[in-house]
This record gives structure tokens, sequence and C-alpha cells, in this order.
């Protein structure tokens, strides 16, 4: 709900997650600053992503490539003829649309139709209501079905003829206005490229166009002969990389959902052609467990199979996530075939393969890919995290439930007064602690003040040092989901909290 993300948007920027980008020149679309307690949190779903698919794979490694490639790079892969969104302005306005989410957003807008109708026949029905059996049958809703099959079909038509001015055909023929004006008076449509360019040397010396890479993954199709020699890779083995990505996205919008520049987590796991199936399932299985572990909520994930795939894909789909705004994608994993490492060996002239022993034969090998948006992740972290509740002693508090493993800060320290030797005591304990955890000390307010502190950026427990501990050395630790306290001995902290903070 709209209403959810407006929240997360204000509570990220006031506790230090996520500003706007240059927020004093009143900011840059869709580009955002992580701030103290995002920065950390990002680290820590990286951290996690990085265990769980290179330190615990024995046959997966990690490299770092640089951002800029050589411009054929993005020739091979496709990006400069094909990497585009197909975009129409309204010459009323002036304002610039995808033509094919105006044409989504009509689709969208009978659904709601439907839903309407399904509505007012479940009140009408009671108990009685079969849904399936009512939208197969009610003629009102078979007729808005067959509307969106209708719009849906030549869409596609549309796309995948490369005939873009069918979508202005579409968009005329539906009567599509502009949301902003009401205008219908459409230019056609053309294509433009999400790439970002730039220009490497100085122009003088005859300079060449590059392009800021709009995906990771070719850093490692271009490394592949490269970790496979060194690392004396044998296959089947994969290679990962966590990095920026940029996309000169139309529809940016949705805070941190769709970037300009954002950062990708992806794992290219090269096999030998034939087996790729059983080596697309296996990743689909371990991606979602993976999602799973962190107790996000089950529900809130669904596979979406591609029916209709990429020239290059001969399998492919996408977890989606429960965002604010609906199920949408936050991870794809996709069966690419041969396709990136043959189209490098054609545009470099060098071979790119692989020499199978047993066979005594080189290939190609093929390609699984998963690939995450960080950004989506941590915005899915923090959909799921906040929380507004009433305690049981009736104060309200906001809190962000961030899996433990995954918290900015996994401990506060908090002197209940700041004299008596108290707040000495609780440096004495950070002291203990804060090279195994990230650890906050915080003696400014009343506890309870503190405690709403830490609520609010998801700090899983907090210690406060007393006066009984200056006599027996413990401490209160609090939990910051149930809000309960227990009493344990500071010797106790550091593997209790390691317990605590495992996933
Ligand atoms: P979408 O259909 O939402 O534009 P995509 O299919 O173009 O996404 P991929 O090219 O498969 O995305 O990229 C892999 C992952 O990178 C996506 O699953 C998503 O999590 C992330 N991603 C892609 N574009 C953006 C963006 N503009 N901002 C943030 N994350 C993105």
């Amino acid at each position: 709900d709209d209403n959810l993300l407006k929240k997360i948007v204000a509570h990220a920027k006031e506790y230090g997650f996520v500003f706007p980008s240059s927020e004093i020149y009143d900011g840059l679309g869709a580009a955002y600053d992580y701030g103290q307690n995002g920065v950390e949190l990002k680290n820590n779903i990286k951290n996690y992503w990085w265990k769980a698919m290179v330190q615990m794979n024995e046959n997966i490694v990690g490299i770092d490539a640089a951002i800029f490639m050589h411009p054929t790079t993005w020739k091979a892969s496709g990006h400069v003829d094909a990497f585009n969104d197909p975009l129409i302005d309204n010459k009323d306005s002036k304002k610039r649309y995808r033509a094919d989410v105006l044409i989504e957003e009509h689709i969208a807008k009978i659904e709601a139709k439907i839903d309407k109708e399904v509505d007012k026949a479940a009140k009408r029905f009671g108990d009685k209501f079969d849904k399936a059996q009512f939208v197969a049958t009610n003629e009102r809703v078979l007729r808005y079905t067959e509307q969106i099959e209708m719009i849906n079909g030549k869409m596609k038509a549309a796309i995948e003829s490369g005939n873009l001015n069918q979508l202005k055909t579409l968009i005329e023929e539906l009567e599509i206005a502009d949301p902003v004006s009401g205008s219908k008076n459409w230019t056609d449509v053309r294509q433009f490229n999400l790439m970002f360019s730039t220009e490497l040397g100085s122009l003088a010396e005859g300079a060449n166009k590059i392009y800021l890479r709009p995906e990771t993954a070719q850093g490692i199709f271009v490394n592949f002969l490269n970790v496979q020699k060194t690392g004396r890779m044998k296959l089947p083995f994969g290679i990962a990389q966590i990095g920026k990505a940029f996309r000169n996205e139309i529809i940016a919008r949705q805070f941190i959902f769709r970037m300009r520049e954002f950062e990708q987590m992806e794992m290219q796991f090269f096999v030998k052609p034939g087996e790729e199936m059983k080596w697309y399932e296996h990743w689909k299985a371990q991606r979602i467990k993976w999602h799973k572990i962190l107790g996000l909520g089950e529900e809130n994930y669904r596979f979406h199979d591609h029916l209709n795939l990429a020239h290059y894909a001969n399998a492919a789909c996408d977890i989606e996530f429960n965002f604010p705004m609906g199920f949408k994608e936050l991870e794809g994993i996709h069966s690419r075939t041969d396709f990136d490492l043959k189209a490098h060996e054609e545009y470099s002239g060098k071979k790119i393969q692989f020499f199978d022993h047993q066979e005594n034969r080189s290939y190609i090998p093929y390609v699984i890919e998963t690939s995450i948006g960080l950004d989506r992740m941590f915005l899915a972290i923090l959909a799921i995290a906040y929380t507004e509740e009433t305690l049981e002693d009736g104060s309200e508090r906001t809190v962000l439930k961030i899996p433990a493993a995954l918290a900015p800060c996994k401990l506060a320290v908090l002197p209940l007064l700041q004299r008596d030797n108290l707040p000495e005591k609780g440096r004495e304990i950070m002291d203990m602690l804060k090279y195994d955890f990230q650890c906050q000390y915080d003696e400014k307010d009343t506890i309870g003040k503190r405690y709403r502190r830490h609520d609010a950026i998801g700090t899983p427990y907090c210690v406060t040092v007393d006066h009984q501990t200056l006599e027996d050395n413990t401490v209160t630790l609090r939990d910051r989901d149930s809000a309960q306290q227990e009493r344990i001995h500071i010797n106790e902290l550091k593997n209790k909290i390691e317990e605590l903070v495992s996933l």
C-alpha cells in the first residue's frame, strides 16, 4: 500500500538509512544515498549473500571487475542494439512515458473493474460465493478478460516484431490519455537505450564512447578464462560479483526499487551443455531457500516463470516479493545458454572454451545466472520489518524487526544513569564486545527513550547497566521484538549475542 511505502521512505530518512541524493540541491531523480545505518544493513546483506554463494560453495569464487569495460563488450552482449525501452511523448504536456507501461496501466484499470465485480458478487452471495466459478461465467467479467487478452496480445506482437508504432496505434485505439494533462495527442514511439555513456580520455585525442555497465554479469563473462585458468576451476563452477550497475530508467520511482544507479549481486554458474536444466532447478531451489531462511515470511515470495523468453535464454524465472506496491521482481534466475561466451568469442577473436579432460574435447560452457538487486532486497527487508505497535504497558512504538543477523547495530549498551560509575562500567562492556559486534553506546535521555531509538533502527538487543551490575557483574538483556528482559552475567554476553544474531 502507498501509505506504507511513504512511511518507510520517511522512516528511512529520519533514522539514517536512506537519503535522497544531493538533497541540499533538492535531490537527483532516482539516486539515493545510504546513511550510517543503511550502509551497515547493506553490508550485512552483501555479507549474507557472499557467504552463502562464495564461502559455502567450494566451486564458486568471487571477482570485482571494473565498472568501465571495453565498448565492444556491449556490442557483443547485445546491449548497444537491444537494451531499449519504447518511449512516447505527449505533444501537449511534453511528458515522456514508456509506451508499454501506459498500456499496462490501462490493463490494470480493467483488472480493477474485474475486482470490483468480484467484490460485489462476494457480498451478494456471502458464504456460497465461488470466485473461480464466477470469474469463469459472469458475462461482464468475461468481456473484461477478453479485452485484457486482446490488449496483451497486441502489445506483445508489437514488441516482438519491433514494429513500435503498433504500440502507438494501440494507445490511440484504447484512447489512453496522458495521466497529467488528459490529452490524447501522442508522438511516434522511439527506442531509447538505457545505457549511460561517457567519453574515455580527452576529446582532442579522439575520444572513445564508453558505457557505465548496465549489469555486472559481463565483467564475469569477459574474465571467464582468467578465473578458470588461474583458479584451476573445473566445470561446474561459478563466479560471483557484487557491484554497481547503471540504467537510465525512464520510470524511475518507487524509492530504491527502481534507481538509475543501483547494486547487483550476481553469480554466473558455468556448466556442461545439456546439464543446464538440472542446474537451473538447483539454483532456483537454493536461492528461494536463501530468502526463506531470513524469516521475512514465506507467503511474501513467489516464482514467476517467464513464458516469453529472451532470445538468449532457454529457461527463466523471477523470484517476486510482496513489496508495498504488490508482488514485483526481486531476483532473476536465467538459463542463458552459451549466448554470452559465444558472442565474446566471436567479437574478441579469442577462444573462450573449457577443455573437458574426460571427453577430451573443448566446448563453450552453458550458464545459469542468479541476479538479485541489493537495493530491492534492502527495501524488502524494510517493508517487512517496519512495524507500528502498542506495547503491554500501553506505550506506542515504531520498531524495525530486521532479522537480527542483518541488523545495522546488534547491541546497544545503556548505562541507567550518567553517574555512580555506571558509564565507566558501560564503556568496559563496549570494549569487551565491539570488535565482535556492531555496538553502540548511548547514555543520553531516559532509558525508555533510548529503547525507542534503538527499536526505530532495529537494534535486536539492549544491555542495561545498573547498580546491581557494579555488585555482581550482571546486566539486563532486552529483546527488541518481545521487549522482554533477562538478567545475565557479562561474561556470558558474547556467546549469548553470537547465538542470537546468527541465522
Ligand atoms: P525490471 O523488469 O524490474 O526492470 P529487469 O528484469 O530489467 O528488472 P534484470 O536485468 O534481470 O532486471 O536485473 C537483475 C536484478 O537487478 C533485478 O531482479 C532487480 O533486483 C535489479 N534491478 C534491475 N534494475 C534495477 C533498478 N533500476 N533499480 C534497482 N534494482 C534493479
